[in-house]
């Protein structure tokens, strides 16, 4: 392209919230035949909201009356009579340790039916697993079930709640107590008004759509399904670390990818795309990473950026 076309898409784009930082990403933005999306904060609006609490008793089953509070004063000895808010509030101190969206909304939830959030006395991250705290002199472990086998904690009892819960789309949580499941909480996201849309754009320009994240299968299915996302091109249970490795792999298929994100975690794979599209709410490392920052945070400028590079670059041929 002429300097004088590329200025003008560039200038295009910046009226239209698409910052391209160069005149050679432009370019490259009109063979993106891939668009692999990150799920949460890209998708979906990012702003998590507690949903359910489901307790179990002492024999692993779900408990539906949500026991008496009353009767058991929180006291873990007391297994198979933790009652919703017991459980809750377990989870909720042992989360406010944490800064995960997911572990943000629980905290809130427990706060909002006016229960003590107080924190924990010890604290650990298990990215992409979950948390490990102590709360009242108990381990407390809130995260999937990856991260109850690896504490030798049976997480099938809980199987078919957790799969309703998933297949709601909703993120479900196990918690378990001094080696015990004691419960599940789920967290539900909302997909953003124009994911579907930008989807539809992309998919009748003959550009595969994918997604990719460390979400669990059964939910990130259920979020491609809302819109409009084919089940196959789901990657989910990624790895923060291994999300780079994926755009990658879809790379070496020969495909010329764009990787849209918003995270700390979506920056490796933002960098190794051949267009990274940053989302402009997103954090400083994404955008940094990125050749393209969307501010307007809608999905359909994803649309917008193959187009204006598609239409700059026939205009000067
Ligand atoms: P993403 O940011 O794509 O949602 P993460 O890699 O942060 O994925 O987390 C992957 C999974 O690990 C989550 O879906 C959840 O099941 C679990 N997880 C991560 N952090 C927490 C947390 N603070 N509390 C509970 N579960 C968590
Ligand atoms: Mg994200």
């Amino acid at each position: 392209a002429t300097p004088a076309a590329t200025m003008v898409g560039t200038t295009i784009g910046a009226q239209n919230g698409v910052l391209f930082k160069g005149g050679d990403i432009l370019e490259r933005a009109k063979d993106v035949d891939t668009v692999v999306f990150d799920k949460t904060g890209t998708l979906t609006e990012g702003e998590m909201e507690l949903t359910d609490v489901v307790v179990f008793d002492g024999d692993g089953q779900p408990v539906t009356d949500g026991g008496d509070p009353a009767a058991d004063g929180g006291q873990l000895s007391a297994r198979d009579r933790l009652s919703e808010d017991d459980v809750l509030r377990l989870a909720a101190n042992a989360e406010s340790g944490s800064e995960h969206p997911l572990a943000r909304a629980i905290v809130e939830g427990a706060e909002d039916r006016g229960l003590d959030v107080t924190g924990p006395e010890d604290f650990e991250n298990v990215p992409g697993h979950g948390i490990r705290a102590t709360v009242g002199g108990s381990e407390v472990l809130v995260g999937n079930r990856k991260l109850l086998r690896d504490n030798d904690i049976d997480p099938t009892p809980a199987a078919e709640t957790m799969e309703r819960l998933e297949n709601e789309g909703k993120t479900a949580m196990l918690i378990a107590v001094d080696g015990e499941l004691v419960g599940v909480v789920a967290d539900a996201d909302t997909v953003k008004e124009t994911a579907k849309d930008a989807v539809n754009a992309l998919q009748e320009r003959n550009v595969d759509v994918m997604m990719i994240t460390g979400d669990n299968e059964r939910t990130a299915r259920a979020v491609a399904k809302q819109v409009g996302i084919d089940p196959a091109n789901v990657r989910a249970e990624v790895l923060p670390e291994d999300k780079s490795d994926a755009v990658e792999s879809i790379q070496a298929e020969g495909r010329q990818a764009m990787m849209v994100g918003d995270g700390v975690n979506d920056a490796p794979a933002l960098a190794v795309a051949h267009v990274g599209t940053a989302i402009g709410s997103g954090t400083d490392v994404a955008i940094e990473a990125a050749d393209v920052t969307l501010m307007r945070d809608d999905p359909l400028d994803v649309v917008k950026a193959i187009r204006i590079s598609d239409a700059t670059l026939q205009k000067i041929k």
